[in-house]
């Protein structure tokens, strides 16, 4: 029983102090010292900037690391610092590294965020580079078989969306309760809003099962994993969605792709602290991913 979880300290580096550039390192810690049976914190290296270039536009990619244009390297609105491009690439990596470690041993993570704003051109929404995106493209390149994105962080992953258009082995399941970056969908991009709190797990399995009935089978599965849907997360919480909810939605996730034999690579996504949402809260709902992920593990 077990399963790595990637993490480096360079995740955290941004001086710019925010939920999405700290909340790696609270999890790390927690992981260290209340450790999850077999779980380990696993260093990854970071992502080539050739990979980042085929991504991302190499005006962006260069403002990133030089800071000029301000504007658009601090554009995903973390400040920018000398770090920022080393730190995205980092935690890109990390999501790469969880997902090659998936296809060989079923479940990986990832204890990064802040990916499925980004564009090709620009940040947006806290997001720098897209994760995501170009983890898919590039498994579904190499695996020449089908990727699912299947992002249940709060917000519309609009980011991810247009990276991943002309790429006809990647699939989308965006399952959102705000707004907030959403896009007309496609075949191969699902954006489903959620109003009612009722709905919210009637409509996950609705999209995984047709997902299942009428897309063709996935090679891997790269979760988004926000807690950001909970109703107390000051940013994207929906006023029914509690803790036993999520609990139940982790289960769904890992169990669907666990029956179906599709490996799994999730991240954190999504989660704030503020009046409602405590350090301590949160650190507890982000481990119930990982918790539920080590289920499926040997
Ligand atoms: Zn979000």
């Amino acid at each position: 029983m077990g399963h790595p979880v990637y993490y480096s300290p360079d995740f955290v580096r941004a001086t710019d102090h925010f939920d999405t550039t700290r909340k790696a390192g609270w999890l790390a810690d927690s992981l260290s010292r209340s450790p999850i049976p077999g779980v380990t914190l696993t260093s990854p290296p970071p992502l080539d900037l050739k990979d980042a270039l085929r991504f991302h536009s190499r005006d962006y990619l260069k403002a990133l690391a030089t800071g000029s244009p301000l504007e658009l390297a601090s554009s995903s609105r973390i400040a920018w610092d000398p770090d920022t491009l080393a730190r995205a690439l980092s935690t890109c990596g990390g999501l790469l590294a969880a997902a090659e470690t998936a296809l060989r041993t079923r479940v990986a993570g990832c204890l990064a965020s802040g990916f499925h704003h980004a564009r090709r051109d620009q940040g947006q929404g806290f997001c720098t580079l897209n994760g995501l995106a170009i983890t898919a493209n590039l498994i579904a390149e190499r695996s020449r078989a089908p990727v699912l994105i299947l992002d249940l962080d709060s917000h519309c992953g609009g980011g991810t969306h247009g990276l991943i258009a002309h790429n006809p082995l990647v699939w989308q399941i965006d399952l959102s309760a705000d707004s907030y970056d959403s896009y007309p969908g496609s075949k191969r991009g699902v954006l489903q809003l959620v109003r009612d709190p009722k709905d919210y797990l009637r409509l996950l399995w609705q999209h995984l099962k047709h997902a299942e009935d009428e897309w063709p089978p996935f090679s891997l599965c790269i979760y988004n994993a926000g807690m950001d849907v909970h109703e107390k997360c000051q940013y994207g919480g929906l006023k029914g969605i509690d803790e036993l909810i999520i609990a139940l939605r982790e289960e769904m996730v890992f169990q669907w792709c666990g029956a179906r034999g599709i490996p799994i690579a999730y991240t954190l996504a999504g989660g704030y602290t503020g009046r409602t949402l405590s350090r301590t809260r949160l650190i507890h709902l982000h481990r119930m991913t990982i918790g539920s992920a080590n289920t499926l593990s040997a």
